[in-house]
């Protein structure tokens, strides 16, 4: 399966959606930070600081907003990606090579550290993901309960929903139901 970063910031506020009592935002949730943070081997130490946790907040706003309107073949703004590039300005890479054991690989070092680096990381997967597979595989599940952002790996890029047993499930059978109200009246 092919994940990004980003789309895991992007559906960090609808995990609960199916029990719309506990809806929770998963960024303002330590546990579930250290394991983000584990899964993508990415360094930051809690508690978050205000300015970086708005600023996550307010770039998961934008990529969604983004990534919903590409989903509905509706035509980007220039200046909605101004966000996410000043993030991605805002930091500078430096590779070098390293040797060891008769291998060569690249280590990267960047200007800043802890959240702000944090933060660079999931621009820069939303930046890669959009640059590097265009925008036909990445949707919004139609089931608008559920909102997921998933990345479409199917053949002819037909997939709907985030999940087909779930979400397509659910969608089928709200269907059927409308059109059984429609053949009773
Ligand atoms: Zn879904």
């Amino acid at each position: 399966m092919m994940e990004f970063l980003c789309i895991d910031i992007m559906n960090s506020d609808r995990v609960d959606w199916q029990n719309a009592e506990n809806l929770r935002d998963m960024l303002d949730d330590q546990e579930w930070f250290d394991e983000l943070l584990e899964k993508w081997q990415l360094e930051a130490s809690f508690p978050i600081d205000t300015v970086s946790h708005h600023k996550l907040k307010s770039l998961r706003k934008q990529m969604y907003a983004i990534v919903s309107k590409l989903s509905n073949g509706d035509e980007l703004q220039r200046n909605e990606l101004h966000e996410v590039n000043t993030i991605l300005e805002d930091m500078s890479m430096h590779v070098r090579m390293v040797y060891t054991n008769n291998e060569f690989t690249l280590a990267h070092s960047y200007s800043g550290n802890g959240w702000i680096l944090f933060i660079w990381h999931v621009a820069k997967s939303f930046a890669d993901m959009l640059c590097n597979y265009g925008t036909a595989r990445i949707k919004v599940c139609d089931n608008q309960n559920c909102g997921w952002v998933f990345f479409d790996q199917s053949k002819n890029k037909s997939r709907r929903w985030c999940d087909d047993k779930v979400c397509g499930n659910i969608m089928k059978v709200r269907r059927f139901r409308s059109r059984k109200k429609i053949e009773e009246n």
